[in-house]
């Protein structure tokens, strides 16, 4: 695979790892500052846009096919090729006509929930961060022009393809592209011109995953250019995934098929050898159990419920990567939740400095880089050195559009550069002054970043910034004359007021160091002092965990801030067990039984790295539990996977993040994941809610004809008058289950058990009392309509406008499944289901009154007063569905109780 990519590479590439980095920005007129806008729009112009165009999915008429490839159509297909041969020339188009409409309303209802599940993934789009013209810039990756310097972190996807330029601890990993699932180092160094694409040292490819390091590479292809590009052919046609549920359909379908076939060949056999029926009418009668018994709407109005409520999800800001997380969110029962941007609000301010010479409120609006220091004790030294290093170990920037200020990168380093310029620092000459040439990136397991610039007076000045603990244990005693608990004395107060709290750092070097490592900073950093950050609770997220707590779930708190600070936060969200604070080193060498103890028992966790996230969803998931967890980081990843449903950030998210969870925050807000749930919630029940809508339908038809058959009793409804039954309420009726809202109480209930069986014993009754209820009333309406002198062919249209008549009514009573149906919502329904009613009323009449209808289907046209039956019927049947309801609630309450 790899060297076939190789020799295809070999006749495209023009070997950029051979080449410098200087020759490759030579190639594509570039510098380090990055292209111009002109330079932009021209390349644009002559690449074009960097997308590839994966192959659409299934051409159409391969679609169509496989909407004929189940049993139940070839099933009706013999059926009519039976009644052809047995001169039933009327029943067989009719039978075929029917297997036609199926297909085609089966083709377009896919087709549309194929586009709303294309739709939804088109909302994912990448980004990319660039320098232009000496300034970086945040762009869509459909931006990025060969030429460009593409800036890359750790959690990046690769944009384009790139030669390096530089490389601090750069690792790639290049799975999507080689199939090997180990990082690889990268270096800005040549490679000899015949190494293999995955060693390649020098280029990062695009669609590849940063692991870990930095760097900067310029782009040499990009769009189908790329080595991506090449075999993205490979990618095309992936077929849509199944869900749990939908196999657990589709395998109940086949099923019943098969008990269904026997069912109708003894039928058949029974009626002709036993009963005497001529051989014909005997096939004809086994035909009518066949297609009576047979949901053969079903799987499409499930399909669309599910694509249907993934557009809803979406619309919602949760965008669902993998179709089986709809059913999953729906059982949620702990969703465990980052605090910064996710529960708050991520618009850092920094609103206090401290120092060891003094104390400062800080006072401006927001971004927006003008503002003071107020001194809060007297003899404060302005915290020159603090705000210089700030500013320079810093990868955000700050920009002004329309007047508003904002930040591209990280909002904390954006509010530490609205600090600096506070202060008085230029932040525009920033760059040109204090180059930086190596750094320490953060890491979430470290806690804290480091840079190095060359010093204008020579030497080095060195800037640190990062967790308190973190950077007062490496700053070794060096804290300004004050005692280091004098510092955590100050940390805590800040926190105590739910601040954000960073230490600053530096140092200055005699000479610049070739590399920057962890250990070029033992022994030299000096404490600067502390800022504290404001970053106000989200009032929906306050909003969303309340709901969660009617709704049976448990939230968690998982943050790396400090304790105090995450706990003076949870008070503020309303967090329960906010008090009791639990730390990721107090997690540390627990073992299992302990570790899930503490799981379960605690609220807020705080000071953790992402391994810690890992373990608390297994030992939640240990417990019984169903975790949603969120995640930003690369290191995030296995806990994301991990987890039952992996939610990550679409904003501040990395892309390993993205790759890794099975839900996207289109808004990083807490709220929507809450949002999502309640979504998950109602299309699990209104899936459950068509099965229990159709099932009865088919299993009332069927025991009317068995019946018969039994008694020997004239058929009150032929075979074809029950596929119209079918066809016509399936395509109107049951497909307004793809509409249903949420029950009002959807999220006043527990979390449903994750092993709960769709067809619950709940549900199996209902599907076996409303059949009984159907039959009934179909014989009950045939016998009378003989009684009162109408003839064969006008009582069984009266039966079948009843049949249709009780689906209607069956239908308001199923939305509510416990709840009564009898209150204004119910009775007024929602639009999708009146306008239903009304199709299905106007079909119907259209069965009975008109002329060729009453050809293809031997119906006769019914009186005013017959017309009463069907409604009485339903009524009736409503009617013995609220007291069952009534029974059951008061039973649940009792055995509740
Ligand atoms: P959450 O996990 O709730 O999003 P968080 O953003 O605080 O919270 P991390 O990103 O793991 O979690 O950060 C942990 C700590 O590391 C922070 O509290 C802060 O002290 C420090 N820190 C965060 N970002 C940086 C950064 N860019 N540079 C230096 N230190 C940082």
């Amino acid at each position: 695979m790899i060297a076939d990519m190789d020799e295809t590479a070999g006749k495209h590439g023009s070997a950029w790892h051979a080449q410098s980095a200087e020759q490759a920005l030579a190639a594509f007129g570039s510098r380090r500052e990055g292209l111009s806008a002109d330079e932009v729009g021209r390349a644009r112009a002559r690449h074009g846009a960097n997308r590839i165009e994966v192959a659409a999915g299934r051409p159409a008429w391969r679609r169509l096919l496989a909407q004929m490839d189940n049993l139940f159509s070839w099933v009706l297909l013999v059926a009519a090729a039976g009644a052809l041969l047995l001169d039933h020339a009327l029943d067989a188009v009719v039978i075929a006509a029917v297997v036609v409409v199926n297909v085609a309303v089966g083709f377009i209802q896919e087709g549309r929930a194929e586009q709303a599940l294309a739709a939804v993934r088109g909302m994912l789009s990448s980004r990319a961060t660039v320098r232009r013209e000496g300034r970086r810039a945040g762009i869509d990756a459909v931006e990025v022009v060969p030429g460009d310097i593409v800036l890359l972190q750790a959690g990046d996807r690769v944009p384009a393809d790139l030669r390096l330029l530089r490389a601090s601890n750069l690792r790639i990993e290049e799975s999507a592209l080689t199939g090997e699932s180990v990082a690889v180092g990268k270096d800005d160094a040549p490679v000899p011109a015949g190494a293999q694409l995955g060693d390649r040292a020098s280029m990062a490819w695009s669609g590849t995953l940063v692991a870990a390091g930095s760097g900067e590479g310029v782009v040499v292809a990009t769009g189908p250019a790329t080595e991506l590009g090449r075999i993205s052919h490979l990618l095309a046609g992936v077929s849509a995934p199944q869900t749990p549920l939908l196999r657990q359909m589709n395998v109940f379908a086949s099923r019943l098929t098969v008990v269904i076939l026997v069912v109708s060949v003894i039928a058949l056999l029974a009626a002709w050898k036993l009963a005497g029926y001529a051989l014909d009418e005997a096939f004809m009668t086994a035909v009518g159990i066949a297609v009576a018994a047979i949901p053969e709407g079903l799987p499409v109005i499930v399909t669309i419920t599910l694509a249907l409520g993934v557009q809803r999800m979406a619309g919602r800001n949760a965008i669902v990567r993998q179709l089986p997380a709809v059913e999953t969110l729906g059982s949620v029962s702990v969703i465990c939740s980052d605090k910064t941007g996710t529960l708050t609000r991520n618009e850092m301010t920094v609103a206090r400095v401290v120092t060891a010479a003094g104390d400062w409120q800080v006072e401006g609006v927001g971004y927006q880089p003008t503002g003071t220091l107020r001194a809060l004790t007297a003899s404060a030294v302005p915290p020159d050195d603090l705000a210089r290093a700030a500013a320079l170990c810093n990868d955000a920037a700050l920009h002004e559009r329309d007047g508003a200020w904002g930040v591209d990168g990280d909002p904390m380093e954006g509010a530490l550069l609205v600090l600096a310029a506070r202060t008085g620092i230029d932040l525009s000459d920033l760059a040109s002054e204090w180059p930086r040439t190596d750094e320490v990136p953060f890491d979430a397991a470290h806690r804290y970043m480091a840079t190095v610039h060359p010093h204008p007076d020579g030497g080095a000045l060195l800037a640190v910034k990062g967790a308190p603990e973190q950077v007062l244990a490496l700053c070794e005693g060096r804290t300004g004359g004050r005692e280091p608990q004098w510092w955590h004395d100050q940390v805590e107060s800040l926190g105590r007021d739910g601040q954000r709290v960073l230490a600053l750092a530096g140092a200055v070097l005699p000479s610049l160091p070739d590399r920057l490592t962890a250990d070029s900073l033992h022994g030299v950093l000096q404490l600067h002092g502390l800022v504290g950050l404001i970053d106000p609770p989200r009032a929906e997220a306050i909003a969303a965990v309340a709901e969660c707590r009617q709704a049976g779930i448990e939230v968690k708190m998982i943050t790396g801030d400090h304790a105090v600070t995450a706990a003076a936060i949870a008070a503020e969200l309303g967090l329960a067990h906010a008090g009791d604070v639990v730390t990721g080193a107090d997690l540390e060498h627990r073992d299992d039984a302990q570790l899930r103890r503490l799981a379960l028992a605690t609220g807020v966790f705080a000071r953790t790295s992402p391994e810690h996230k890992l373990r608390l969803v297994q030992a939640l998931q240990a417990d019984g539990a169903v975790v949603a967890m969120t995640g930003d980081g690369v290191n995030d990843a296995p806990a994301l996977k991990r987890a039952d449903v992996g939610v990550a950030m679409g904003r501040t998210g990395t892309d390993v993040a993205k790759e890794a969870a099975k839900v996207v925050l289109v808004d990083d807000n807490f709220a929507s994941i809450v949002a999502a749930v309640r979504e998950g919630r109602t299309i699990y029940d209104n899936i459950k809610k068509s099965v229990a809508w159709a099932l009865p339908t088919n299993g009332g038809e069927a025991l009317v004809i068995l019946a018969a058959l039994a008694m020997g009793l004239t058929l009150p409804i032929t075979p074809v008058q029950i596929l119209w039954i079918n066809m016509v309420t399936a395509v109107t009726l049951g497909l307004t289950f793809a509409f249903e809202p949420g029950e009002p109480d959807v999220m006043r209930r527990p979390p449903r058990p994750s092993r709960e069986n769709l067809l619950s014993a709940f549900l199996l009754w209902r599907v076996v009392l409303v059949s009984v209820l159907f039959a009934l009333c179909a014989f009950a309406v045939f016998a009378w309509a003989k009684q009162t002198g109408a003839g064969l062919e006008a009582a069984r249209t009266l039966v079948v406008s009843t049949v249709v008549s009780l689906e209607v009514f069956y239908l308001f009573s199923i939305r509510f499944l416990h709840r009564s149906s009898l209150d204004w919502p119910g009775v007024l329904g929602t639009p999708a289901v009146l306008l239903a009613v009304a199709a299905v009323t106007v079909l119907q009449l259209a069965f009975v009154y008109l002329p060729p209808m009453q050809w293809l289907f031997d119906t006769r046209p019914l009186s005013l007063g017959q017309l009463l039956v069907p409604v009485l019927a339903g009524i009736a049947l409503l009617t013995v569905l609220e007291i069952e309801k009534w029974l059951s609630r008061l039973l649940r309450g009792r055995r509740g109780a």
